[in-house]
């Protein structure tokens, strides 16, 4: 039995498990894999105090941290979560790990292309999050592939530093909001190219360019680029805790401002929960205060004093 199993390999569940266990919880994380979409990226600039780093290198740092502290981790995929004589019972690949509290850190996957070359290429020029990467783009030819508000937005921050940017589409119209088309649009470096279809990603090591097919006339062609950003929105597979705690309408986890969701013994944190902002540094604080809050979840069930911290003694200055 731990005091706690975290669902989640990516950087949200190894910061709530360095919080867990520097509490002195006993702690499992059962995740797919190490990193998460941490992965999926080149470079990460903006995760304070460390020098750019890729995403691996950065999230196995964090887990070896945690492991310093007696972490154990499995690397499992999760398919049941039960409830059942004030414990939880997890499964995975038909093994039953038993804890007293879950912190749910399964983050989310970017909707892919499913073109040739996508999975091959991904962080090696085809990207999902202009606003992790955009930077890295300066003064070079990029793509977006996306009609909405997403992809209207990469390409106006995309256009702040590429040479180039060309917004690819089915139609010639964008179903993205009309300002920001319109915003997109005033934009010298930014092209929209109407009626084409992406059929394949180029490139060996690195992307180098699109195989594209005009929807008007069938004609083929190559489009050379140094990077594209697939901006099709995001999914989360809440399958796991589905009729467990509350989800929204896009099946993300609903969490208090503590990281508790809608069942006591349960935390949540990182890009699964229902957050507005995502990134690598509010998914690293989302599972340290998620990691809280189950401490002090824990010790309060014991009949103890739950989490007595100095900052609940803040005292008014008078003026
Ligand atoms: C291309 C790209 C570039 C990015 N660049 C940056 C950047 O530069 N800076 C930045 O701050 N942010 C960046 N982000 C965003 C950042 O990566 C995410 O916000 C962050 O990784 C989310 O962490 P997380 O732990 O919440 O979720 P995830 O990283 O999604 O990790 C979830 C983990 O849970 C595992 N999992 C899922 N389901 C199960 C299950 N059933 N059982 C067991 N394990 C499961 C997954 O395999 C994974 O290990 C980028 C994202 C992308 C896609």
């Amino acid at each position: 039995m731990f005091d706690v199993i975290i669902i989640g390999g990516g950087v949200a569940g190894f910061s709530a498990a360095l919080f867990c266990a520097r509490r002195g919880l006993g702690v499992l994380v059962l995740g797919k894999d190490i990193g998460g979409q941490a992965n999926f990226t080149d470079q990460i600039e903006n995760f304070p105090g460390a020098a750019p780093i890729g995403g691996f290198a950065l999230i196995s740092s964090i887990k070896a941290q945690a492991e310093a502290y007696g972490v154990k981790f499995i690397q499992a995929e999760v398919s049941k979560i039960k409830l059942a004589a004030q414990a939880f019972t997890v499964t995975a690949y038909g093994k039953q790990y038993k804890a007293k509290s879950l912190i749910l850190a399964y983050g989310k996957t970017p909707r892919d292309l499913g073109v040739p070359g996508e999975n091959e290429l991904k962080g090696r020029g085809v990207s999902y999050c202009a606003n992790c990467d955009a930077p890295l783009y300066k003064n070079k030819i990029v793509a977006i592939a996306g009609l909405g508000d997403i992809a209207a937005d990469a390409a106006l921050l995309c256009s702040k530093f590429a040479k180039k940017v060309y917004v690819l589409s089915k139609t010639d119209k964008l179903i993205a909001h009309p300002s920001l088309v319109k915003a997109m649009l005033r934009k010298k470096n930014v092209t929209l190219v109407p009626f084409v279809q992406i059929q394949q990603i180029l490139g060996e090591q690195r992307l180098s360019g699109l195989g594209l097919i005009n929807l008007k006339t069938g004609q083929h062609y190559d489009l050379p680029l140094d990077a594209l950003l697939v901006e099709l929105g995001y999914v989360v597979d809440s399958q796991i805790s589905k009729n467990i705690v509350k989800l929204d309408e896009q099946e993300q986890i609903i969490v208090a401002s503590d990281q508790s969701t809608s069942l006591p013994g349960i935390f949540a944190a990182g890009d699964a929960t229902n957050r507005i902002y995502k990134q690598a540094v509010i998914s690293a604080g989302e599972g340290a205060t998620a990691a809280l809050a189950c401490f002090d979840y824990l010790m309060r069930q014991q009949g103890k004093h739950g989490l007595t911290s100095d900052w609940t003694q803040i005292k008014r200055v008078k003026s």
